[in-house]
């Protein structure tokens, strides 16, 4: 079964250490996640790709209890739903809003150590294993 990312340009893939994929403004700096085409401080269009650190620092979260609307989300639904987390990880440069590997939020405490980790998302029509980027407590 083929692995294939649930969108292109996301995060490096295949890799055995992968990073998200961001932008950077060369005119001020700041960083964004996911790149954008312009600053959202500046409005320069000087955005370079730039590689985002794979650990951080969990910051906020919830957990998604049911299905997102569809779409955009286009993963398992009705029985095939499992309950994930959803937070805002501080790699340092930006705060990545991502899935987290854990749906306990008993289990989370503010600060805790993430690391990146792609992991399968749903299954396309074609039968490849589409996958997704997470962020995972580091044990
Ligand atoms: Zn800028």
């Amino acid at each position: 079964m083929a692995q294939v990312p649930v969108a292109e340009g996301v995060f490096t893939w295949p890799s055995d250490a992968p990073q998200l994929i961001g932008s950077r403004c060369s005119a001020c700096g700041i960083v964004t996640f996911p790149a954008q085409d312009s600053c959202p401080r500046c409005a320069s269009t000087e955005m370079a790709e730039h590689l985002l650190a794979r650990r951080g620092r969990l910051w906020a979260w919830t957990t998604q209890e049911f299905p997102p609307p569809s779409p955009p989300y286009d993963g398992p639904s009705g029985a095939d739903f499992v309950p994930f987390g959803v937070g805002y990880v501080d790699v340092g440069e930006v705060k990545v809003e991502a899935r987290l590997t854990e749906s306990d939020a008993e289990r989370l405490e503010h600060g805790m150590e993430m690391e990146l980790v792609v992991v399968p998302f749903r299954s396309d029509a074609d039968g490849n294993e589409v996958v997704t980027f997470a962020f995972q407590a580091v044990q």
